[in-house]
């Protein structure tokens, strides 16, 4: 997607060899325009999957899945990161080894949102060791929905990610795949996504 890599060569900064900050426009601030763009990115892409909802983690694929939803015509769920109070008492969950801050936490959907009949798409932000998606690709399994894929608006091709979640049967589509990255030097993938 020529304009999100655009903006990641624009506006990313990049922390370390494996840590690159899009806050102005995808992770703190949120660019709107491009969000609705990105959510019928998915939408176009995925048209040949009967698709019932959308499922993402919290907080910031919710974006992106409210986005495709809307573009789909159907509901996104998200994953809780930890069973509050309010949560139902039966949920399915996951164990997640958070990339960025380094610690384990649960996810958890109530099973009364995902359930057999469900034909799901999952969406997130990013794509980096693939802990997170692998953890909704379990949530989705044990429910047993049908999933169609995962979509990630970027991901870090460099990062093993994409790898566990093709080992593991999924069809994967990142909007910006990027292979190497330094400061002024982000590169993508020759047809950038996939
Ligand atoms: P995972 O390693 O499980 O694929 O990544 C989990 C989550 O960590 C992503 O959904 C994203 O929120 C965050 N994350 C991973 N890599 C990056 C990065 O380079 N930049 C930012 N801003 N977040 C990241």
């Amino acid at each position: 997607m020529e304009i999100l890599q655009e903006r990641i060569r624009r506006e990313g900064r990049i922390l370390s060899d494996t840590v690159l900050k899009v806050d102005s426009f995808l992770n703190h601030q949120v660019d709107t325009a491009l969000a609705l763009e990105i959510g019928r990115e998915f939408a176009r892409i995925f048209a040949d999957k009967p698709v019932t909802k959308v499922l993402t983690i919290e907080a910031s694929g919710i974006q992106f899945a409210m986005a495709t939803g809307i573009a789909l015509g159907v509901p996104f769920v998200y994953a809780k990161k930890k069973k509050a109070v309010t949560l139902a008492d039966k949920v399915y969950s996951a164990p997640v080894r958070s990339f960025t801050r380094g610690e384990e936490y649960q996810v958890c959907v109530a099973q009364q949102y995902l359930g057999p009949s469900d034909k799901v798409l999952i969406v997130d932000d990013f794509l980096a060791t693939g802990a997170a998606l692998v953890g909704l690709v379990d949530i989705v399994r044990e429910a047993g929905a049908e999933l169609a894929g995962v979509g990630c608006v970027i991901e870090k091709s460099f990062q093993e990610g994409r790898g566990l979640l093709e080992e593991k049967g999924v069809r994967v589509h990142s909007l910006a795949r990027i292979v190497s990255m330094s400061p002024g030097d982000v590169r993508f993938a020759d047809n950038g996504s996939s």
